[in-house]
């Protein structure tokens, strides 16, 4: 049986629902239970206990290989040693705080902004996604004057307060402010229309009205431009372009939350947003921003954060840190030294057209979608009816689990295979996972 939620998340691990685990594992989940306590979710219905990872390799105790398909973090491969040496390297010299001068923090943005279209110029650096995305808000707050916040419909953005405020896939616990609007995630699969981009500019024009209606006025709305939580939703090219258009005509901010598709993952180019055609306020990064190390924050226009700067100091005493600044330096590297963007985009090509020809003799799958190695595939129990089956979908994620293929599931139903594996990932990557998928579907 296939427990797919808890507490609203896709894929956790449900105590008591498998009878397999093994004796010293279920001892540490109640020692994690005991120390941790009951907010913490763990993946998979037999939870995975990992002792070392390599490249787009994890290993258990046992010295077990698990492919990992699923890790936007580690993006450039577990331990890569380029990441290793440049944060040991910065360690044995300094490791201090934005209070200093220190070029470390110069060069590496120097370098992070130059990936970016003007005039998105300057950098501000935090340790998390959610720190990125709250100081987002509080910039866009002070820019407008506004409060109001635009999400899609299970978007999620961040654990702060303000933040957990407009990311309604945590759940019903926890509860979206008043000052927020969601619009329906612009999906094609489901939804019937032949102009995404107009459909998804009216349902936020009817958001304004909405926020207007409640005397709020607008600040900003934020879209993770892959809909990584939506379901994974990359086409057609610039859909967002008329939105964002419309969210700024009503005075607010747009910010691009790339945490999931930034630094190359969708092979397009260095950022999802481009794949729009759009030039946001503000940019958040994060996750594959320090291949591990906590690095994250905001690139932003400089007329956006000019008065709030001149007003509001601003230190955050790990973001920015040399060591941190270090990491993020070795990961810009390597995304140009291994042609990473372009390997998103060829094994992400690939991995698609396999799947798809996968789909031709497995009735279950009802699409397959995304953009280089971010990809979303939906399991039905039907092709017309297009009727989710999450149960199954949480069976294959579990039954490659236990063939030591490590991906997870997403989506408002639950029903969407979650495929974002290391963007080092290779063709024969691929077809090892292929192997598995086959064998489970055999199965
Ligand atoms: N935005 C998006 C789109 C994310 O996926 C996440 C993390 N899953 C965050 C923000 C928050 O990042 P963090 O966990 O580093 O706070």
């Amino acid at each position: 049986m296939s427990t797919l939620t808890s507490a609203g998340m896709v894929n956790a691990y449900v105590p008591g629902a498998s009878s397999r685990i093994p004796e010293e594992d279920r001892a540490m989940i109640e020692r994690r239970a005991a120390l941790l306590g009951p907010a913490y979710r763990l993946f998979y219905e037999e939870p995975v206990h990992l002792v070392r990872g390599e490249g787009v390799h994890l290993y258990d105790g046992d010295g077990n290989a698990y492919l990992d398909v699923y890790n936007n973090v580690a993006s450039l491969g577990h331990g890569h040693p380029a990441v290793v040496e440049a944060v040991s390297r910065q360690w044995a010299v300094l490791n201090t705080h934005t209070r200093y001068l220190h070029d470390a923090i110069l060069a590496y943005a120097e370098r992070l902004s130059a990936t970016f279209p003007a005039p998105l110029s300057q950098v501000m650096l935090t340790c998390t996604g959610s720190e990125a995305n709250d100081l987002a808000y509080r910039i866009a707050k002070h820019r407008t004057g506004g409060t109001g916040v635009i999400v899609t419909s299970l978007a999620y953005h961040g654990v702060t307060d303000a933040v957990s405020q407009f990311s309604p896939s945590l759940g019903a616990s926890v509860p979206l402010g008043a000052h927020v609007r969601t619009v329906p995630a612009p999906d094609l699969y489901r939804r019937n229309t032949d102009d995404l981009g107009r459909d998804f500019a009216d349902d936020v024009r009817a958001a304004l009205a909405d926020m207007r209606a409640s005397g709020i006025r607008p600040a900003m709305m934020i879209c993770d431009t892959i809909f990584s939580s939506d379901g994974v939703l990359a086409d057609p090219p610039g859909f967002l372009a008329e939105a964002v258009a419309v969210v700024r005509e009503a005075g607010a901010l747009f910010v691009a939350d790339e945490v999931q598709p930034g630094f190359g993952r969708t092979g397009d180019a260095m950022w999802g947003f481009e794949r729009h055609g759009i030039l946001p306020d503000m940019v958040s990064l994060g996750k594959p921003m320090g291949n591990g190390q906590p690095v994250a924050g905001l690139v932003l226009q400089p007329d956006v954060v000019a008065d709030f700067g001149a007003k509001v100091r601003y230190f955050n005493t790990y973001g920015g840190n040399p060591v941190s600044c270090a990491a993020g330096m070795a990961v810009l590297d390597v995304i140009a030294r291994e042609n990473l963007i372009q390997n998103a985009r060829n094994t992400g090509a690939y991995f698609l057209e396999r799947l798809r020809t996968f789909a031709e003799c497995y009735a279950a799958v009802g699409d397959v979608r995304g953009r280089g190695l971010f990809i979303g595939v939906e399991i039905v129990r039907d092709r017309a009816s297009k009727e989710p089956d999450a149960a199954l979908a949480g069976h294959l994620v579990n039954a490659l689990r236990r063939r030591r293929v490590l991906i997870s599931a997403s989506g408002p139903h639950a029903n969407i295979l979650k495929i974002r594996p290391p963007i080092v990932f290779s063709r024969e990557n691929v077809d090892t996972f292929m192997d598995a998928l086959e064998g489970v579907a055999a199965e």
